[in-house]
């Protein structure tokens, strides 16, 4: 019987790996995919706020592209701007990447809604944006800039100066692309009549990804970065103009032999100088906010109608604003935040009432402005209450439907060892499959040094490293394979063969654990809500780790039996020679 089922196992296995590495290379496309294309959830009927008086004529809004808020603090110019305005961190979404960063920085919303996930977005947003309002209102908006954001907004700007992107790693004409980045904002700002103007700095980004966020180069990139700073802010009339400098993410330190990163939840890529300075700007130090809140500021200044996909909050605090402009400003987000969270209710099935906004009207219609500004903030309190019970019911109730797939592998998992004869055959093979990930797991974290963060990936080539993972997963799993047949070089040929691809199987089955454990928490398809990025970044990984496994899973046994071979011929001619 037990020869049996070893040559169905020695024919039938074959098929089985080679099945999954294809599989599991097919899941892994699948899942990146679906990164990029998920659309984000429904909002349909999303309004924006009603206009609000305007405090601002111009505001000129700097993102530093992976600025530091660290390194923000030893620019110079940058200082002094802060120490006559307002000074406070802010934390991207996630993942703390350049275009879903723009992409809040310009609409308010945040890559779950957005859509805007990855930097492989190709698509003019399909969410509402102050550009677009300003169109609307027949206000001039004007984008200088290096990169995408010419893709994300194009159709609302009056007018865009895109810069090309330097060849790669040419410090010196990075540094003049910045150059030329100030002079045509400069231009711009004396020659076009804008309301409202974007300007894009890449010098830091490019710098950080080849030399690291705590290199000497990336500083000097800062500097050259303030430098222009400097010539917009002089351009300004504080009387009428406001000047808000953020950052669309961070960078991560970098490693011994390449540069930084950025896309993770590190605290140095979440975390970015936000400094407003100018007309309707209260000096001073601010609590933490985050990324989507200087959407609705930026709003409130120029009088504009909230876009209608913002999630952030307008910063009340830091504003310079009469009672009643006070009141109507933060009626404004509360319609707004009403109109967006009403529809999102809807498309999680839940009930879309909340109470409070009708108080809050009637406060402003009254005149009683505190009341109404008490009253729309604690509106906005039990909303967000009502949307974070609503999406923890629709995600416990998805991960009811989605147990098969974890309790499937665990299930499968118990019958084999239930049916295993004799029980102590298991403790071998699963000692050399608990081998297999300690070392894999030694190469990754420890000698290679990675996380499971998207930040690892910066200033990598992304295909060599996803490709290496593979092939270090081979590397690995034979290199286990060696050590069994070290293990069982006294065992008849077909015991090793079968002990082996035990061995490979109990791999296998730890694998599709995992994945059925992601797969239960997060589904495979990304409909309203992406994944959590860590665990998601960690099930890629994983895929192709079994890609590895199902392929080199093929050779296992083979070179297990040929070691065995090996051990035994030699410890036979040292006894024939003793
Ligand atoms: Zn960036």
């Amino acid at each position: 019987m037990r020869k049996k089922v070893a040559l169905a196992g020695l024919v039938l296995l074959p098929f089985l790996l080679a099945a999954v590495g294809y599989g599991a290379q097919r899941l892994a496309e699948f899942a990146f995919g679906q990164s990029i294309t998920y659309p984000g959830p429904s909002v349909e009927g999303a309004a924006p706020g009603p206009p609000t008086t305007p405090v601002a004529q111009r505001v000129v809004v700097v993102v530093v592209d992976a600025l530091r808020d660290d390194t923000s603090r030893q620019m110079p110019a940058l200082e002094r701007l802060r120490q006559a305005g307002a000074d406070l961190p802010s934390y991207t979404g996630m993942p703390s990447l350049s275009l879903p960063g723009y992409t809040t920085l310009g609409t308010g919303a945040y890559p779950d809604l957005s859509g805007v996930l990855t930097n492989w977005y190709e698509n003019p947003v399909r969410v509402d944006s102050l550009f677009a309002q300003a169109r609307q209102a027949g206000r001039r908006t004007a984008l200088v800039t290096m990169s995408s954001w010419e893709t994300l907004y194009g159709p609302w700007v009056d007018y865009v100066w895109v810069a090309s992107w330097p060849e790669e790693h040419d410090l010196s004409q990075v540094a003049q692309t910045t150059e030329d980045l100030g002079r045509e904002a400069l231009r711009v700002l004396r020659e076009e009549e804008v309301s409202l103007l974007y300007v894009h700095l890449g010098e830091t980004d490019e710098v950080g990804h080849a030399f690291g966020g705590t290199s000497p180069e990336y500083l000097e990139a800062a500097q050259h970065v303030d430098a222009q700073v400097a010539r917009i802010a002089d351009e300004l009339d504080w009387s009428r103009d406001t000047l808000i400098l953020t950052a669309d993410h961070g960078m991560t330190a970098g490693r011994r032999t390449y540069g930084g990163g950025h896309g993770g939840y590190e605290e140095v890529c979440r975390r970015v100088p936000v400094v407003m300075v100018g007309r309707g700007i209260a000096p001073g130090t601010y609590p933490e906010g985050g990324q989507a809140d200087i959407v609705p500021t930026i709003a409130t200044l120029l009088g504009l109608p909230i876009p209608a996909h913002n999630q952030g909050h307008t910063r009340l605090d830091l504003l310079v604003l009469d009672p009643q402009g006070r009141a109507e400003a933060a009626l404004a987000l509360a319609e707004q935040q009403s109109s967006l969270y009403r529809a999102y209710l809807r498309t999680l099935g839940a009930a879309d009432q909340v109470d409070g906004l009708t108080e809050a009207r009637a406060a402003l219609a009254g005149g009683e402005y505190d009341r109404a500004v008490e009253q729309a903030q604690e509106f906005l309190d039990r909303l967000d209450r009502a949307v974070e019970r609503a999406e923890s019911n629709r995600l416990w109730q998805e991960r009811l439907a989605r147990l098969p797939y974890l309790l499937v592998p665990l299930l499968l998992g118990g019958l084999a060892l239930a049916l295993w004869r004799p029980r102590g055959e298991i403790v071998r093979p699963a000692l050399l499959a608990l081998l297999f990930f300690a070392l894999y797991l030694a190469l990754y974290a420890g000698v290679r040094g990675f996380t499971w963060s998207f930040s690892t990936i910066g200033g990598l080539d992304e295909e060599a490293f996803f490709l290496a993972r593979t092939t270090d997963a081979i590397g690995v799993l034979l290199l286990v394979a060696v050590v069994a047949g070290l293990v069982w070089w006294n065992r008849p040929w077909k015991e090793v063969i079968w002990r082996s691809e035990q061995t490979v199987l109990v791999v296998l089955w730890a694998l599709a654990v995992q994945a059925g454990l992601y797969l239960w928490l997060y589904g495979l398809f990304i409909r309203w809500r992406p994944p959590h990025l860590g665990w998601g970044f960690k099930f890629y990984l994983d895929m192709l780790v079994l890609v590895g496994v199902g392929y080199a899973g093929l050779l296992f046994p083979w070179l297990a039996r040929g070691v065995s071979r090996v051990v035994r011929f030699l410890k036979g001619r040292r006894r024939h020679t003793a």
